[in-house]
């Protein structure tokens, strides 16, 4: 328990961080707000004394003024009311805004294995709707408990002073009156935490049946994603049924529960008129202050609700903050300097955390500097995961991956991958032009060496027939490229990086001759005076690589060139003829 009230002071302070960049905007609001705070509660006290004190004694000038005070001080509250309303929203947004950068920028520092595990959906609600009911609190927080509790305070005394005995009454009704707040409370949390659930579900049936659309409609099976979409929307609705419920039943009894103490205040304080203790003035002054009294106590009561909420948002970003990478920089890590291109996988084994087979085992290769080494192997052998390890997307289980003798975990994460070019088999592109695409490689790049890099990757025919030529849209909003054009973007994009170690991974998905061709090109103008590891699925592209490695599940199983692996008759031989017969 102690454990917990620690880390929830934890997460206030961390919270509280966040304001102190915009104190300014923060000290703005709650002023403003007190301000708002005090004309709510002098209202009723100087309309008592002008009418008590100025009006018996005919004094209508004085009357006048403070009446005009009065509506001055109102014109002042709008005012007020602007600035908290909109400054006070622009504060939690800005504090929006910088916990979406903090966790933005940590998502981008977590390794391979963290989105292994992390469905994106998921995550992305993280940095968008949680986000929400942190700013809500943000904003509302602060000041809803400030203002409430200094109008509670205020009220209480006040009432107190202008008659204790009716101020009693009152405050005896109070405690029922938040007992019964606490408890439908509670009641309407679990039903908007039912309902959110339900939300969830439906925001996976849309995410999981847009992604398979395709499939959906391939099985012909749109109905039945219908119907599983139809069953948590009713789910959705029957939730919301409970929370409005329960809504209206906490409103209607608070409404009763004002009724009922208005019905009091009148009664006794009839009484004590009658006994001649108080005027009607008095009365009416009272009346006044028991609606401000009530008001923040309602409010106070929704504050509890916002600031679980706000929190538990909270505390989900403060948990995804708290994931560290697998991969760091030693404190020590050096940039990679002057690179040669020389690549040693020493005696490596490796496991995926998700796995107890390790997938690589004891695995050794030298790619010496400009060779061209083809990684051959069944699908499921291991063939990404050792080229994963070069950039150090993964660490290693066992052994050492080393470039030009250094040992990967030793040198600069950023550095390293600089001089590593990577063409994977499913490139993505970013939503923008097809010339944004292909600079991606290289951001400074002037326009004439991006119009060369296109040339280079056999892609600027392709992009010239573009409705916009370099300007065409692409991505998820654009022209949609095919697999082969796709591979040719991200070759193009190494051209431009120009580094001096490869990574290129063949697509599997099958290419027409011509593509497949062109496609070839480019690899070996890309790999020419490179080092270079292929992962190469057709076998008959890498018939003149000098160096053809075979992975298959353990590790290396055969190494040699392409006559000495088929004149062994192995595993090579029996998945090249094996190619063949299906080519034929
Ligand atoms: P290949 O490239 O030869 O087809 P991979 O290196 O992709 O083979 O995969 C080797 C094995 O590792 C497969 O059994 C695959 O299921 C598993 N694997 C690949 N990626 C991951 C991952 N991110 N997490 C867990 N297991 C993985």
């Amino acid at each position: 328990m102690a454990g917990g009230t620690g880390r929830q002071k934890g997460y206030l302070k961390l919270f509280a961080s966040y304001y102190k960049p915009h104190w300014k905007l923060f000290l703005l609001d709650m002023v403003c707000a007190l301000c708002i705070c005090i004309v709510d509660l002098l209202f009723p006290m100087v309309s008592r004394w002008s009418m008590q004190t100025l009006l018996p004694q005919k004094l209508f000038a004085a009357f006048f003024g403070v009446m005009a005070a009065l509506i001055g001080a109102y014109v002042l509250k709008g005012g007020l009311y602007y600035i908290v309303t909109y400054w006070g929203h622009l504060l939690g947004v800005r504090m929006e805004a910088d916990i979406r950068r903090d966790l933005f920028a940590h998502m981008q520092d977590l390794s391979f294995s963290f989105y292994d595990k992390n469905r994106t959906g998921q995550l992305m609600s993280r940095v968008t709707g949680d986000l929400f009911e942190i700013t809500e609190l943000a904003h509302h927080g602060p000041e809803d408990l400030f203002i409430s509790s200094v109008t509670i305070l205020g009220a209480f005394c006040i009432m107190l002073t202008v008659q204790w005995r009716l101020a009693l009454v009152v405050f005896a009704v109070i405690p029922i009156f938040i007992l019964f707040t606490a408890l439908t409370r509670k009641k309407m949390m679990r039903a908007s935490i039912e309902v959110k659930a339900k939300l969830a579900g439906i925001n996976g049936e849309v995410e999981s049946s847009i992604s398979g659309m395709r499939t959906a409609k391939a099985f012909a099976n749109e109905q039945a994603e219908s119907a599983k979409f139809n069953a948590a929307n009713d789910q959705f609705r029957g939730a919301k049924r409970g929370y409005y419920r329960t809504m209206a039943f906490y409103q209607s009894g608070m409404e009763f529960f004002m009724g009922i103490l208005s019905a009091l205040v009148i009664a006794y304080g009839g009484y004590l008129i009658m006994m001649g203790q108080m005027d009607f003035i008095d009365l009416t002054t009272f009346a006044l202050y028991v609606t401000t009294f009530i008001t923040p106590i309602r409010k106070l009561s929704a504050f509890v609700e916002q600031f679980m909420q706000g929190m538990a948002g909270f505390k989900r970003f403060v948990e995804l903050m708290g994931v560290e990478p697998d991969i760091q920089d030693a404190p020590d890590a050096k940039p990679l300097e002057h690179v040669k291109g020389d690549i040693l996988v020493d005696d490596v084994t490796f496991r995926y955390d998700s796995s107890p087979e390790p997938v690589l085992d004891h695995v050794t290769l030298h790619v010496r500097p400009g060779e061209t080494v083809a990684v051959v192997g069944p699908s499921g052998g291991g063939k990404s995961t050792l080229c994963q390890l070069i950039p150090r997307f993964y660490d290693v289980t066992g052994g050492r991956v080393l470039v030009d003798g250094q040992d990967v975990r030793a040198l600069q994460q950023r550095s390293l991958r600089e001089h590593i070019g990577i063409v994977q088999q499913d490139v993505f592109l970013f939503a923008g032009t097809i010339y944004d695409n292909i600079r991606y490689g290289r951001p400074d790049a002037t326009e004439a060496e991006v119009v060369e890099a296109a040339r280079r990757a056999e892609i600027y025919d392709d992009i010239m027939q573009m409705p916009d030529g370099f300007q065409t849209q692409v991505g998820e909003r654009g022209v949609m490229l095919s697999g082969g054009q796709k591979q040719r973007v991200s070759i193009a994009r190494i051209f431009l990086k120009d580094p001096p170690i490869l990574i290129l991974d063949e697509a599997t998905s099958a290419l027409d001759s011509v593509t497949e061709a062109r496609i070839q090109s480019a690899f070996e103008e890309l790999a020419r005076g490179r080092t270079t590891l292929i992962i190469a699925h057709r076998l008959s592209t890498i018939r003149s690589a000098g160096h053809i490695i075979v992975i298959d599940g353990c590790g290396i199983a055969e190494e040699g060139t392409h006559e000495e692996l088929m004149a062994k008759g192995g595993e090579y031989a029996r998945l090249y003829s094996l190619q063949k017969s299906v080519s034929v």
